[in-house]
């Protein structure tokens, strides 16, 4: 294991897949530890940030809607209602360990804008100072960066928008928590002898090939743009890292620089 140096600010991006269960309700045993693990690293020093999927999938259910919306005004919709039931989850769970949450909506247009930039960075700068929690998602309900696929994503993903975060605010270190362990070598699925690959120093077209196409065994928000936003904090110096979000207590482990999942980085080796 390779010396860490002092990680002060740590952004932590958990997906929908993290948060609800197969039948659309919130998966609160996740909840519950991750709000306990980020106040946990809080209290031993670190400034955390979180990045939250799930107000899309939350609305739906809250709506009682059949299914998960196809139409784009339905999808932003959802995501207003999902994204306050969300916030009032995550209040309630972080209050419980004496810590305060605030809420940042952001689109990727707010952080190329230089003044809107300069905002969002003295607002984030200011919460950290005052031992608050933001936790961000993307404003789905005014965003207008994104365009209909008819695939799988509709709206913006929110790993590039952590890595735009974590470049934001300066983190030291991004982790990417999914339904997936990692970034494996081949489909682990189908191939029974795909490996988990520990540590990634630059984006190679081999490990661009391995993330797979549309429809394969990518975690949720997909492994292609988990690579995006791995190359954003490549190119920061800021260390990333893809683990298990259903393994929480894995976190202390990340953050103590032990082999979980797939970190990138630039500077071991
Ligand atoms: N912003 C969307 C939501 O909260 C999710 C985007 C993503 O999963 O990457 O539902």
């Amino acid at each position: 294991m390779e010396q860490q140096r002092p990680l002060r600010r740590i952004v932590v991006k958990v997906g929908t897949s993290t948060l609800t269960r197969e039948t659309g309700s919130l998966n609160l045993h996740n909840m519950e530890r991750l709000a306990r693990v980020l106040s946990d690293l809080e209290g031993m020093g670190h400034q955390m940030v979180l990045v939250s999927s799930g107000a899309i999938g939350i609305g739906t259910k809250k709506l009682r809607l059949p299914e998960r919306p196809t139409q784009l005004r339905m999808k932003q919709a959802a995501a207003a209602v999902g994204q306050c039931m969300m916030m009032h989850v995550y209040d309630k769970f972080f209050s419980e360990y004496n810590r305060t949450v605030a809420q940042i909506l952001l689109t990727g247009e707010d952080v190329d804008a230089p003044v809107r930039s300069e905002h969002l960075r003295n607002t984030f700068e200011s919460l950290l100072e005052l031992g608050v929690i933001p936790v961000v998602n993307e404003n789905d309900s005014v965003s207008s960066a994104e365009i209909e696929t008819g695939k799988c994503k509709v709206l913006g993903d929110n790993d590039t928008l952590s890595a735009m975060v974590a470049r934001l605010c300066g983190a030291d270190l991004l982790i990417l928590l999914s339904d997936i362990d990692g970034l494996y070598d081949a489909d682990p699925r189908t191939h029974r002898s795909a490996r988990l690959i520990h540590h990634v120093q630059a984006i190679t077209p081999e490990l661009e090939a391995a993330a797979g196409g549309a429809g394969t065994w990518r975690g949720t928000g997909g492994m292609t743009t988990k690579l995006h936003a791995a190359q954003l904090c490549l190119e920061s110096g800021i260390d990333m890292v893809i683990a298990n979000g259903n393994n929480m207590e894995a976190v202390y482990g990340i953050v103590a620089g032990q082999d979980v999942g797939t970190r990138f980085s630039a500077r071991r080796g």
